[in-house]
């Protein structure tokens, strides 16, 4: 039975209640006025619950479609402005004892290259990060209980933050491993974690079992109530995901509001944020081996329906993504994208050939994060490096209660213009640099808030004079 603050997954996921939504929203798929009413409430900005916006999903008005997308624009704008937050991942292992039939990583596959790096080479890898001016990094890791324990994965973060390379740092690691027990979720938090990341994969138990034969990750429980156990063992800010096209996109929309609700309804704090990956090639898997593949146009959809239903919630799409994509999904909804990635063990510092291949998934976008970053400023985003909230002691019901009211807009904006100048005077070609500097000149007027813009010049200045690091 459906229990939004149980702690069981089979009751706060219930697939009846998804099966249940999904029937409701085709019946009133052509109802223009529960559309419209339903729009009406998303303008509060409230959010919606998953069933209004499994309508909006379903229905295929060409008028009402366009301004779902237009209310995800202006939603967009008024939680996050034009900022895009920049990042990038980690990849420190890919041995994994896990079945997934999605994943090159899987134990069973042979012919990938299986690779962990040492210390020294995290050392190297995150040099060669902070060197391009990445300040916020997410670590992937496959599960392994001797390569991969969480041990290695602790005193990796103590590592990665340690280094100050010139005047680089990373100042937020957020980590993307396998759900785990509550005691190590502690360890994780206690070693100053970002975000913990878990994609849920899909939603649906069946097809979850199919796709997870073998390896702790097949515990579909264990794995649906991993959230449950992070936010016991005090990380609040926690980020959810599905792989789009592993089962019906209609069932992972629903399943994927469904949690978000569960974490607000139990623990008073949503997801800080959502991942949007789809799936794609990569060594030993075959997209066409899935029959789920979403198109684009209901992509776009989905990101723009999740934008309304969870305004306050970070989107992600990551470089899977191509740059044409990634263009449209800025507009409806994303607020960070990776720049520059290498999802290869080590591909920092070594660029692999295809023989040498350990990458997870193949990138779309292919281009350097100065590149990445020009585009953005060509289309007048302003692309942020911004770390301070978990920093400043800003995460899950602190940082919620800021988002939701609409003052963390005074921080975001200071704060992304001031790690942008960062980025222009260390790391930005010429020409980048160029049109950085006059987007900080023309939006610097923009801060509201007199005293904050005074302060965001006065510490511009100091970027200028060699300081580093200030924040709102
Ligand atoms: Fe391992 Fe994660 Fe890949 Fe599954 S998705 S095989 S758990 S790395
Ligand atoms: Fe994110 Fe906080 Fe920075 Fe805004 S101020 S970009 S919410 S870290």
């Amino acid at each position: 039975m459906y229990n939004i603050t149980s702690k069981i997954a089979e009751e706060f996921i219930s697939d009846s209640e998804i099966r249940d939504t999904m029937l409701y929203a085709q019946e009133n798929s052509a109802n223009r006025a529960l559309v419209k009413e339903i729009l009406h409430k998303a303008r509060e900005c409230k959010g919606l619950s998953h069933r209004e916006a499994a309508v909006l999903l379903e229905c295929n008005q060409p008028d009402l479609i366009e301004e779902m997308f237009e209310l995800a624009r202006e939603i967009k704008h008024k939680f996050y402005g034009n900022r895009i937050v920049m990042f990038a991942p980690l990849y420190l292992s890919n041995y994994c004892i896990n079945g997934c039939v999605y994943c090159p990583y899987h134990g069973k596959n042979k012919t990938i290259r299986r690779k962990k790096l040492s210390q020294e080479e995290i050392r190297q890898e995150v040099i060669a990060l902070q060197d391009m001016g990445h300040k916020r990094l997410a670590l992937e890791a496959g599960e392994h209980p001797v390569h991969n324990p969480i041990e290695y994965i602790l005193e990796s973060i103590k590592t990665i933050y340690s280094i100050k390379h010139k005047n680089g740092a990373i100042r937020r690691v957020n980590v993307n491993i396998a759900a785990t027990t509550v005691e190590n979720y502690r360890r994780l938090r206690d070693a100053g974690i970002g975000t913990y990341i878990l994609f849920q994969e899909t939603y649906n138990k069946t097809n979850y079992e199919v796709l997870h034969p073998t390896g702790p990750k097949s515990d579909y429980a264990y794995h649906t109530e991993a959230m449950d156990r992070a936010m016991q063992g005090g990380i609040d800010d926690v980020g959810i995901g599905v792989l789009f096209g592993l089962e019906t996109y209609r069932y992972d929309f629903i399943g994927l509001l469904m949690h978000a609700e569960h974490l607000e309804a139990t623990y008073g704090v949503g997801p800080h944020t959502i991942s949007v990956p789809r799936l794609c090639m990569a060594d030993d898997i075959d997209t066409a081996d899935f029959k789920n593949a979403v198109p684009d146009e209901v992509f776009y959809r989905i990101v723009a329906i999740i934008r309304i239903a969870v305004p306050y919630t970070g989107m992600i799409i990551s470089t899977r993504e191509s740059q044409q994509s990634r263009a449209r999904l800025l507009e409806l909804g994303i607020s960070q994208i990776s720049g520059g990635s290498r999802t290869s063990v080590g591909g920092y510092v070594n660029e692999e050939t295809p023989e040498e291949n350990s990458a997870q998934f193949d990138v779309a976008d292919h281009r350097t994060l100065d590149e990445i970053v020009e585009w953005l400023l060509d289309l007048n985003h302003i692309p942020s490096f911004c770390t301070a909230c978990y920093r400043e002691g800003r995460t899950g019901d602190r940082f919620m209660s800021l988002i939701k009211n609409g003052q963390i807009a005074n921080c975001c904006l200071p704060n992304a213009l001031l790690t942008l100048k960062e980025y222009l005077k260390d790391y930005a070609s010429p020409q980048v640099r160029e049109k950085g500097e006059a987007m900080i000149k023309r939006l610097l007027q923009s801060v509201p808030n007199e005293k904050a813009r005074a302060t965001a010049d006065k510490y511009l200045n100091a970027i200028d004079d060699g300081k580093r690091d200030f924040r709102f």
